[in-house]
């Protein structure tokens, strides 16, 4: 059986949300003593995981350093944070799966995501991504083509497109390296966003993917018989927050279309989860999840979490 992890930022950030580089190591070393768990019952796994936190701190050196050295592009900040957590990754598989006797090869993967140049998301950027500024420096920088929302008392926050995932480009890479025996961590932030133009030549964006919405199309494109999506909650809730909450456990995927219609899941966090479960299960047929890292054996086996099944 394959199956497709996909990790949340609690996975690559301490509790408090800290992200020094001995906080990310041993965040990756929880998450990768999970997922060593899942490959011990003899599941091959293929890892996605976000990287919203490492992206933003690298929009402030870019900022802070802009008058030394040139400021690097979103693309290239996905690039590099899908280096920087493919490297972490895997060190913390290997050393989690050693632990118990088991010896892998591990990968990871530089992976491209193609979106279309002209997704509406282009237009209207937005996901906010950055730092609160001060409205003159907004200023100066929507003059250079950047788009801010105005947040009144926290200052002004930079907005990009966050197109929708049309194809992982990479994907075949990954699924070789998948059937060739090894644990393969790919698609980190939902991939590098890139169009590609009119002359086939491929380009960077400066864009966002949805970690959870890339995940589901991975899934999909390296034929996973799963989907698991790796998060800080048991299960996703309906009344989420209020006396009537009401975890839920196996459902129907039209089920669970329809909680999110009625506005069970919140559009910047539990959402986009739902939404890349079902696409999952409707495309495939197969089994999704939503669960917490530490429940993601027994997600599997449909004992635990939130398991979307298709009907
Ligand atoms: P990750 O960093 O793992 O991608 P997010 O923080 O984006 O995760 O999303 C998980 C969070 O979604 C939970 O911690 C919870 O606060 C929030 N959430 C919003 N709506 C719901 C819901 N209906 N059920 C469960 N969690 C929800
Ligand atoms: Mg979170």
């Amino acid at each position: 059986m394959r199956v497709l992890v996909a990790l949340g930022g609690n996975a690559m950030t301490a509790a408090d949300g800290s992200v020094g580089p001995d906080d990310q190591i041993a965040a990756a070393q929880t998450a990768m003593s999970a997922v060593a768990g899942l490959v011990a019952e003899g599941v091959d796994v293929v890892i996605t995981h976000g990287n919203g936190p490492q992206v933003g701190n690298l929009l402030v050196k870019n900022e802070l350093s802009a008058a030394v050295v040139p400021p690097v592009p979103l693309d290239w900040c996905g690039a590099q944070t899908q280096g920087t957590l493919g490297f972490v990754l895997m060190n913390a598989l290997e050393a989690a799966l050693a632990q118990r006797g088991v010896r892998r090869p591990t990968a990871a993967v530089v992976t491209r995501t193609r979106v279309d140049s002209g997704d509406p998301g282009f237009s209207k950027p937005t996901k906010p991504i950055g730092r609160f500024l001060p409205k003159d420096e907004a200023q100066v920088l929507i003059e250079h083509g950047q788009h801010f929302q105005d947040r009144g008392d926290r200052g002004w926050r930079r907005v990009v497109a966050s197109p929708e995932p049309r194809e992982i480009l990479d994907a075949g890479v990954v699924m070789t390296l998948a059937d060739a025996g090894y644990l393969v961590v790919a698609n980190g932030g939902g991939g590098i966003p890139v169009v590609r133009g009119d002359n086939g030549v491929l380009h960077g964006v400066e864009a966002v993917i949805d970690k959870d919405l890339g995940a589901a199309l991975l899934a999909r494109s390296v034929a996973a018989d799963r989907l698991v999506i790796a998060t800080d909650v048991d299960n996703a809730i309906i009344g989420y927050g209020t006396d009537a909450a009401q975890p839920i456990g196996r459902v129907g995927v039209e089920q669970l279309r329809s909680y999110a219609v009625e506005g069970h899941f919140a559009s910047g966090s539990m959402g986009p989860k739902v939404d890349a479960i079902c696409r999952y299960v409707e495309q495939t047929g197969n089994t999704g999840v939503i669960t917490s890292l530490d429940n993601i054996v027994a997600g599997i086996r449909g004992e635990s979490g939130t398991v979307v099944v298709a009907g």
